[in-house]
């Protein structure tokens, strides 16, 4: 099997690291994006096999019991989300770099298995107030949601300096351009 480079993107939620992933993937064609397994119900236009492998959680304890999993969390209460070795070596084996939108601990877990192989970018937004009024904005929650997710984002928040790389943004626009640089030259290294 031939082994290729992870660049893995976390941040608390709402702090714009799913916009710079699709960014990268348009811009960069060696990346591909590690399709996640969740628990969680599908929301809006997702797509089964795109955005996330969505599949019960009878299978997903399943699949935790077979160690069918590099890493796996139950990120919000009842609600799992693991990267799948399977995926990972699909990837590969198609020649490519695999890229991932994954929450802060699962991006550490990653990082720490994979050592060198793997970037870790954290993702920081401007503020915390920032990212509380974006996640306002976001119709897809219930009020439940948004407050697991605000009080996640503020823990999520004192992790930043374990990562390879902090990528500010403040801006979207020269967050993508920044974070393009920076994995292209951490894939042609
Ligand atoms: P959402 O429900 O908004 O799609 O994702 C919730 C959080 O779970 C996000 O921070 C997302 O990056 C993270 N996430 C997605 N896939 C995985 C995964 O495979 N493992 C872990 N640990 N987190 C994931």
């Amino acid at each position: 099997m031939q082994e290729g480079k992870l660049v893995i993107f976390s941040a608390p939620s709402g702090a714009g690291k799913t916009t710079i992933v699709h960014h990268l993937l348009k811009q960069i064609p060696q990346l591909a994006f590690s399709v996640s397994a969740t628990t969680r119900q599908k929301r809006g236009e997702e797509v089964h096999g795109k955005d996330y492998y969505f599949i019960s959680k009878e299978d997903f304890l399943h699949r935790i019991a077979q160690k069918e999993f590099v890493e796996f969390e139950e990120v919000y209460k009842d609600n799992f989300y693991g990267t799948l070795r399977s995926e990972i070596e699909r990837l590969w084996a198609e020649g490519k770099q695999v890229i991932f939108d994954i929450d802060v601990e699962g991006g550490l877990h990653l990082k720490k298995k994979f050592g060198d192989r793997a970037l870790a970018v954290f993702v920081q937004p401007p503020s915390l107030e920032v990212l509380i009024e974006r996640l306002h904005g976001r119709a897809t929650d219930s009020q439940e949601k948004l407050k697991e997710r605000i009080e996640k984002a503020e823990k999520e928040l004192a992790y930043a300096d374990k990562f390879d790389i902090i990528l500010k943004n403040d801006d979207l626009k020269t967050a993508c351009a920044e974070a393009e640089q920076l994995v292209s030259k951490f894939l042609g290294a």
